[in-house]
């Protein structure tokens, strides 16, 4: 392989993020999206010690992304009157730097666009490997082979579900849903909870935050109508601010919603395909899944070069590499300590925060998915 042919699927983190380190190390990459352009919107993700600082300083966009950071405000926890009953320290639910995910997307799609070939608005319809590449087909696109393909699109990834099999055999729902719906909310940065339901508002720049206890809905990924409908659903017949929020859904033009969910895989490749972020290890909404993202490229596309044109040696190099690390973050299930299920719940939540000496201990455990890794220098891979 002299210029080995590599196609990305997914244009969000872990796609560009995979196809800077791969341009840099001499291949040749294509990205295909399905969405039209770079897909905005999102909380803030967040960016946590000296493995994460480490991987964006490498990438040489350390700075830019320090210049986006949007400060963690603490989270009032209000009663259905308003009254506050509890804070959330803001340092828990973000890192040392919190960058809208949209602003991320869009830097990483700007590192990349001189140097990668982005298919938008297109999808991968078939896989299938020969002794020396993999044939694909497109929704749009003319059929091309390719030397390597990696699955960076995501929770619900196609190129798991071709390459691999279907999602239930990789997916497992936790039990929630998340919902982000630019709503005209006012400033005032709180955050209510129902058994089983939370709101949060506030801060400028971010989208409503919802979530909500339900057993596996119809699935609705590209019909934004529909989950539209679910969410409304899902939420109405709340207390405080909850009516007047949910009633502005049908309109709100930002709108996402997703289950809380996690992959898990004891293999993130299957001949000559591979998995990298949420496709092949994500825990929807804990354990720094876009920080893990980037790691996860950084390692996959440093072993594939490392490698010189062994994939096999590489994807194996990744998965040791990886896999321990990502395994830590799939402990935690965020919908739980979001939306606790019974009032009693949503009490002991709110003391736990309350108590600087259970915070502390908490902190420490939730730092390790950002941490537990040693990284290697592939430095001396690049080629440009
Ligand atoms: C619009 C959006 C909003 C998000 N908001 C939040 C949030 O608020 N909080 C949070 O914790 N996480 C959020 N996430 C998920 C978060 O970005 C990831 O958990 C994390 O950053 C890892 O990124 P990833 O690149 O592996 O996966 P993702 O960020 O999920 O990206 C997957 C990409 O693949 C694309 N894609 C999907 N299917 C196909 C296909 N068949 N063909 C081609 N492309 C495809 C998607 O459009 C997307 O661009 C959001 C993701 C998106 C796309």
């Amino acid at each position: 392989m002299d210029h080995p042919r590599v196609l990305i699927s997914g244009a969000s983190i872990a796609g560009p993020a995979t196809a800077y380190w791969l341009h840099r190390y001499g291949f040749e990459v294509t990205v295909v999206e399905k969405a039209a352009a770079i897909r905005a919107g999102g909380q803030a993700v967040d960016f946590k010690g000296p493995i994460h600082h480490t991987v964006l300083a490498r990438m040489g966009i350390l700075d830019r992304v320090r210049a986006a950071h949007v400060p963690n405000a603490d989270g009032i926890t209000v009663d259905a009157r308003g009254r506050r009953v509890g804070t959330i320290p803001g340092e828990f639910a973000g890192g040392e730097i919190n960058v809208p995910r949209g602003d991320l997307a869009r830097l990483l799609h700007e590192l990349t666009a001189d140097q990668v070939t982005y298919l938008f608005g297109d999808t991968i319809t078939s896989l299938s490997e020969t002794d020396d590449a993999v044939d694909v087909t497109f929704a749009h696109a003319d059929p091309q082979s390719f030397d390597l393909v990696i699955g960076a699109d995501g929770m619900h990834s196609q190129v798991r579900s071709l390459a691999f099999g279907p999602e239930r055999d990789y997916v497992r729902h936790l039990g929630y849903y998340y919902v982000l719906a630019g709503l005209d909310t006012g400033d005032d940065d709180v955050m209510y909870n129902e058994p089983g339901r939370m709101a949060a508002v506030g801060s400028a720049k971010a989208p409503a935050f919802f979530v909500f206890a339900s057993d596996q809905l119809p699935p609705a990924r590209d019909d934004v109508a529909l989950q539209k409908r679910q969410a409304v659903e899902a939420l109405s017949g709340g207390r405080w601010r909850m009516p007047e929020l949910v009633a502005q859904i049908p309109e709100a033009a930002e709108f996402y919603m997703d289950s809380i969910s996690r992959a898990t895989l004891d293999d993130y490749s299957r001949g000559r395909v591979a998995l990298v972020g949420d496709a092949a290890y994500g825990n929807a909404l804990g354990g720094f899944g876009t920080g893990l993202a980037l790691v996860g490229a950084y390692v996959l596309a440093g072993e594939l070069a490392r490698a010189r044109g062994d994939h096999r040696r590489a994807f194996d190099a990744y998965q040791l590499a990886i896999g321990d690390y990502a395994s830590i973050s799939q402990k935690i299930n965020a919908g739980r300590l979001m939306a606790p299920a019974s009032r009693p719940g949503i009490v002991l939540r709110n003391l736990l925060f309350s108590s600087l000496s259970l915070v502390g201990p908490l902190m420490k455990l939730i730092d390790k998915p950002a941490t537990n890794i040693e990284l290697e220098d592939y430095s001396a891979c690049a080629v440009r």
